[in-house]
This record gives structure tokens, C-alpha cells and sequence, in this order.
């Protein structure tokens, strides 16, 4: 069902108030690896109209490496996240870890992520296979091209039809960057199956400096859309700060990525 064979025309994702996601158009979401706080929230928020991007990303339930770091400010993180974006017409994409999650943050996202280490998860990707909700499913981490598909095709024979596909780097033997990020998924994924191709360049490389000139290749690879990590300070950060850019360096990025889109 997610595959050209059956479906020629490219899908595109409607998240409403003029905010669409497709072939035509290059989404840029962006915000901080965490939900952190009010104040926080606000200043990503006003940071993201300054730049005319109408997509914030961020965590309320993070899959953290160890347990002894910060996981997240959970489902009353998620509600303040909500109310400054609503009141500004900033869309939301969270990661969801576990089906009971599902419920309780449906009213506060617009799009449903599914974090590599649950890519697999199939009794989550049925789940969310029953829901109204666009959902980005990201390539596990050491997933490939074909297990990706399969995935997207648990939700979508589900009844759900708005998915939206990320490569976000795989493990590799290379210890030079956080993963290996296979701009090589991007074509092959944009000829295999109808659904829109999201990159996420901060988790597929890992390093700060290098964020810009991935995600700008990822847009001549032929990406429908960039999400990466933001934050006014990267360096106070609750999670991922090492990879994350600050307000300069994203309007920056963001400014690059509308020029790159046009040579395209
Ligand atoms: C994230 O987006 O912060 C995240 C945890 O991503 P991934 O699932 O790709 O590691
Ligand atoms: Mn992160």
C-alpha cells in the first residue's frame, strides 16, 4: 500500500492551516530535542515565526541511552507545548514510545513520531494504524530501506494513510559521527513509495558543525522536508545539545535550505 506500484501520485500530508507536507514544497521542522520548559517553548516558538517555519518538534517522552539522564517532561510538558503553539499557529510533531502514550497526547500533536528504536514496535505501529493523525516513522538504527516500508505499511493497512517517512542515519562500523547518514534511502525511498521523505540530519550525523551541509544535501537528494534540533542554547540543553544548533545557525540552515529547494 505504501508503494508506487499501487499508488503512482505522490501523498501529500495536510496538517491544516495552510500547513502542508509533499512533493512541491520542503517542510522544515525544527525545535529541541527535549521539552524543557515554558520559557523555553516561547522563545523557540517566536524563533520558528522569525523564520517563517510552522513545524516544531520536541520530545515529552525521550528513549534515552541510559536512565539516569533526563527523559522527558512527559504529558504536562506536552500540554504547555501545545498552548503556546496553538496561540501562534505552530504546528507539533512528539514522539510517542508506547501505546498507552497514544490517548492521552492526541489532542496535543499534530503529528505522531515514532522514534527509531520503535520502529519495530509493531504493536505501537498498529496502534497508531487506528489513529486520524499523521504519523513519521523513522528508519530504525539498524533498519533497513525495506524494514522502513514495512513499517509504514503496518500503519497504513491499519486505515491510517498520513505517514511520513525519516531517514535519520544508521549504525555503521564508523565511529567518526554519531550514525551514518544514508542520503542513499532518499532517492530510492522517493522511487518506491508514494509517501513524502523527511530527513533528519542532527540525529544522522550527530556533530553540530556538520547538521547545515547535511541537511542541505538531503535537500538536493530530493527530501520533501528537514527536521533537526534547535535550542537557544545548545549547550544547556537537557538532551543532544552536542548536535544541536542554536538560533543563529538555524536561521541560517533555514535560510540555505529555501535557496538550495529553489536550485532543485
Ligand atoms: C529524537 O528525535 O529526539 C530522537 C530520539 O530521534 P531518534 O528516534 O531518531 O533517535
Ligand atoms: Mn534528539
Amino acid at each position: 500500500l505504501v508503494s508506487r506500484k499501487w499508488k503512482v501520485q505522490p501523498t501529500t500530508i495536510d496538517l491544516g492551516d495552510g500547513v502542508q507536507i509533499g512533493e512541491g514544497s520542503l517542510a522544515i521542522m525544527s525545535g529541541p530535542c527535549s521539552i524543557e520548559s515554558e520559557p523555553q517553548i516561547r522563545s523557540m516558538v517566536n524563533h520558528l515565526k522569525e523564520n517563517g517555519v510552522r513545524i516544531m518538534r520536541g520530545g515529552v517522552f525521550k528513549p534515552r541511552s541510559s536512565p539516569y539522564t533526563f527523559r522527558g517532561m512527559g504529558i504536562e510538558g506536552l500540554q504547555l507545548f501545545y498552548e503556546v503553539c496553538k496561540a501562534n499557529g505552530i504546528k507539533i510533531i512528539s514522539e510517542v514510545m508506547q501505546v498507552s502514550q497514544i490517548e492521552p497526547m492526541y489532542p496535543y500533536v499534530d503529528v505522531f513520531q515514532v522514534g527509531a528504536r520503535n520502529t519495530q514496535n509493531f504493536n505501537l505501529l498498529d496502534e497508531l494504524g487506528k489513529v486520524d493523525k499523521p504519523v513519521m516513522i523513522k528508519r530504525g538504527i539498524s533498519g533497513s530501506i525495506d524494514e522502513l516500508l514495512q513499517s509504514a505499511e503496518y500503519v497504513f493497512s491499519g486505515g491510517n494513510e498520513k505517514i511520513l517517512l525519516c531517514e535519520r542515519g544508521i549504525r555503521t562500523y564508523e565511529t567518526a559521527s554519531r550514525n551514518t547518514l544514508d542520503l542513499n534511502a532518499v532517492p530510492i525511498l522517493k522511487e518506491k513509495s508514494h509517501l513524502p521523505v523527511i530527513v533528519d540530519p542532527s540525529h544522522g550525523i550527530g556533530i553540530r558543525t556538520y547538521v547545515e551541509p547535511m541537511a542541505l544535501a538531503a535537500v538536493m537528494a530530493g527530501a520533501d522536508g528537514i527536521i533537526y534540533e534547535s535550542h537557544e542554547k545548545p549547550e544547556e540543553a537537557a538532551s543532544d545539545g552536542q548536535q544541536t544548533l542554536n538560533f543563529a545557525e538555524s536561521a541560517a540552515l533555514i535560510h540555505k535550505l529555501r535557496k538550495t529547494f529553489e536550485l532543485r
